[in-house]
């Protein structure tokens, strides 16, 4: 057989378990009993087990190193040697009893994380996450990096990226926003945020997250959406992209977000033709990458004021309660700024303060510039320093994500890139659809989202993601888009 078709059958065939492997994976978070978990675990180590063989076997690695010395490939199938024959190389750089230590050390750390959490005992924890960080350590050392270790732990998430680019975007964004939240605290008047204090029945707040992502443009021909209880979208194959949500009685908005954030991930998943998904090029440019499309239809779409003018209609159907709240209190009262102790409960303007704080410190761990036992303190003291607010405990401060507990190291930059890239593509997109606030407020979000499939979608990760802000808006990453929104936005809400 020729290389190129054997290299596109070992990706059939790593792709079907893939698929498999994510029907599981979701039907774990969604409907599978309880008492099914210890036989689930099994299916699902095997799938792994097979799909990491076939991923590093020698006959994919012959096929990468002939077709990379080829230059009659489409993009499309270069791109995808580009990508596969990295994470090949990264698999085959660490010695597989090395990795097996780790995937028991990850399964260990979770547990012992689950507890030190519920206890708010950090100290239980301390000796998992050590271990953690010096099988990061070490893995760094097999990848290989050109300035810091970190870096190469970044390499996954954001390719290309690196510690020092990072620092030179959060200079500005710290500069102009630790002074800008100041000054909303200050002199801002805040928004009234009780319009939305009350019971809210979940079955009807289920119902209107499945009409609004039916708005928004999501196919339920080729997705579906239930309940888990965090949320996610997942790609189980070409034709099946799925959403899960979760919903608070005592909160009439978050599960809307949530539907709007995860339909966000959805609609980039659902913009890529199958060439994509058979050349394994359906994750996206990069996780911050796919971070934007979220955050775009939940921040800059769903938090703005023309979405809410069209939507007070529609929330006052499903919750009742809500009907008599004008749709200008609407949109103030789901603006509010509060800094608070909890990133995934952030609002737009301190969000990104939470990922600053966690990158200086996994940096300075996986560099080796701080030990695990100072990071409680250290995670304080941070927080005062952005945000001027300390937790009480633990549970609320250093144990409160899981990523550290899993060994994934490097993915909390990708969540601030997300934003940082989001705002730069709408103010692309504003200049090229400047009747967009407009269709908005009609409810017209087919012109929204096509550009998003052209511009962002089709492409699927055959552009790297810097390449591709380039391409929509003929520059690099730039954090300007990104602070002048935000004080543009807040200043107008808070009336500076
Ligand atoms: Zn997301």
């Amino acid at each position: 057989m020729e290389t190129l078709d054997t290299y596109k059958a070992i990706l059939g065939e790593i792709g079907k378990l893939r698929s498999a492997k994510s029907l599981l994976a979701w039907d774990q978070q969604t409907h599978m009993p309880g008492a099914g978990s210890a036989a689930r675990a099994d299916a699902l180590g095997k799938l792994s087990r097979l799909g990491f063989e076939l991923a590093t076997s020698d006959e994919l690695g012959q096929c990468i190193e002939e077709l990379e010395a080829r230059d009659d490939l489409s993009d499309e199938e270069a791109a995808s040697v580009r990508d596969v024959g990295r994470q090949y190389r990264r698999q085959k750089a660490i010695p597989p009893d090395l990795f097996e230590a780790f995937t028991i050390a990850q399964s260990k750390g979770q547990a012992a994380w689950a507890e030190a959490r519920a206890k708010a005992d950090f100290a239980h924890f301390r000796p998992n996450l050590e271990k953690l960080v010096d099988f990061a350590r070490q893995f760094a050392e097999y990848y290989g990096y050109e300035d810091t270790p970190y870096d190469a732990l970044l390499e996954p998430f954001e390719p290309g990226m690196t510690s020092r680019r990072l620092r030179k975007i959060i200079e500005p964004l710290k500069a102009e926003l630790v002074p800008f939240l100041e000054r909303i605290a200050a002199e801002g008047t805040p928004p009234d945020a009780d319009v939305l204090v009350g019971s809210f029945p979940v079955n009807m707040q289920r119902e209107m997250s499945r009409r609004t992502l039916e708005i928004i443009g999501y196919d339920y021909g080729s997705g579906a959406l239930d309940d888990a209880p965090h949320p996610f979208t997942t790609e189980i194959a070409h034709g099946d992209v799925r959403i899960t949500n979760r919903y608070e009685e005592d909160d009439p908005v978050s599960g809307l977000f949530g539907a709007l954030h995860e339909g966000g991930h959805a609609l980039y998943g659902q913009g890529m033709g199958e060439n994509l998904y058979k050349l394994s090029l359906s994750d996206g440019a990069s996780f911050g990458i796919h971070e934007s499309q979220s955050r775009l239809i939940e921040n800059q779409i769903g938090r703005s004021r023309p979405f809410w003018r069209f939507f007070q209609p529609i929330i006052g159907e499903f919750l009742p309660q809500l009907a008599g709240v004008d749709a200008e209190a609407l949109y103030r009262a789901v603006n509010v700024v509060s800094p608070s102790l909890i990133r995934v409960e952030a609002d737009e303007v301190t969000y990104n303060f939470h990922i600053m704080l966690r990158f200086e410190l996994e940096s300075a761990l996986i560099n080796g510039e701080t030990a695990v036992a100072d990071l409680p303190a250290l995670w304080n003291d941070a927080m005062q320093r952005y945000l001027g607010v300390s937790p009480n405990d633990d549970a609320d401060g250093v144990l409160q994500d899981v990523h550290w507990s899993m060994g994934a190291f490097g993915y909390f930059p990708s969540y601030m890139l997300g934003n940082l890239y989001a705002a730069q593509v709408a103010t692309a997109l504003r200049a090229d659809r400047p009747n967009l606030d407009a269709e908005i407020e009609a409810g017209d979000f087919e012109p929204l989202v096509s550009w998003l499939r052209e511009k962002v979608h089709q492409f699927g990760g055959v552009h790297r993601a810097e390449d591709l802000i380039r391409r929509i808006t003929g520059e690099g990453l730039n954090a300007k888009h990104f602070i002048d929104y935000v004080v543009g936005k807040f200043s107008d809400i808070y009336r500076l």
